[in-house]
């Protein structure tokens, strides 16, 4: 088994690296990658401290990406970690995310919740603070019941604490992983809400761009939808990828390894790290 997407408390999981390690071990898994959003701290924390031959880990990201006024989420696999191109777009992306992170608060406290910005870093144990962070402060506010209510009210796009982020455009996030080593992977290309047409037209570009691949399965993608999305990636020439998109088990239905497995028509990404 293997999971090429997943996230620990260096964003927004629960889990530390150590922890997923552990998980991973456990679950008998042959490859990992920590994907976590815009940062690769605890992927080349998650380096140190494997010593398992038989668990390979490749060195993984989520960034985020504005396309046509959507965040949109690509992965980047096989990435060189010292790769400087790299770390100029993390350190960009992360004042972004720092600047998003204090306007929502200040929109946060116009609704009626005090210091939410400090409140989340508390929560976080650390500055890359993320929606889900905000919603855990709203859950623990008793402003909504859960973390999916708090997207629903205030910070899904078009809620009250929505704010529109300067995130990377999709050219320079595939040029971003490329330039590293790496290759770039369309994350859940079913959580966009996009109309087929668009879902096309954003993978068409993705892929003349020089996109790699797509994930087939993410989280708990259903039979059906895995199909439908390796026809597109059959069409399109995409590799196949595949993840859990595990943030801890308090916020994710699929465990670490757990997502269903490819259709028989997919090609692997990972095809070329299991030798
Ligand atoms: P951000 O990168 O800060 O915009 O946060 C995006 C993250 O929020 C995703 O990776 C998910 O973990 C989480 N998320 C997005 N939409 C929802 C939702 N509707 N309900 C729960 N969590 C969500
Ligand atoms: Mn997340
Ligand atoms: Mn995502
Ligand atoms: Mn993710």
């Amino acid at each position: 088994m293997i999971d090429l997407h997943c996230h620990s408390n260096y964003s927004d999981g629960l889990l530390s690296p150590q922890d997923l390690l552990n998980r991973a071990l456990d679950a008998n898994l042959r490859l990992l990658a920590l994907t976590d959003h815009d940062t690769v701290d605890g992927v080349l924390l998650l380096n140190q401290l494997n010593t398992s031959a038989d668990l390979r880990i490749i060195n993984g990201i989520e960034l985020s990406v504005r396309w046509r006024k959507k965040d949109i989420h690509m992965v980047g696999l096989g990435l060189n970690l010292s790769d400087k191109g790299l770390h100029f777009i993390i350190e960009q992306q992360q004042l972004n995310r720092r600047q998003r992170a204090l306007q929502i608060s200040e929109k946060l406290e116009e609704l009626g919740v005090d210091s939410a910005f400090l409140k989340a870093c508390e929560l976080a144990g650390h500055e890359r603070i993320g929606r889900p962070h905000f919603a855990k402060v709203l859950v623990n506010e008793n402003k909504v019941k859960d973390m999916v209510s708090a997207f629903k009210r205030f910070l899904a796009r078009g809620r009250p604490a929505y704010v529109e982020t300067h995130w990377i455009d999709l050219d320079t996030a595939v040029d971003c992983i490329q330039a590293a080593g790496g290759h770039s992977v369309l994350a859940h290309p079913l959580k966009y809400k996009l109309t087929q047409t668009k879902l096309l037209e954003l993978i068409k570009e993705f892929k003349d761009l020089g996109g790699d691949g797509m994930e087939v399965v993410s989280g708990n993608t259903s039979e059906k939808e895995s199909y439908a999305l390796a026809l597109i990636a059959q069409k399109m020439e995409l590799l196949a990828s595949s993840g859990s998109d595990f943030h801890g088990d308090k916020m994710s239905s699929t465990s670490l390894g757990r997502q269903r497995a490819l259709p028989l028509t997919c090609r692997p990404i990972w095809q070329q790290w299991i030798a």
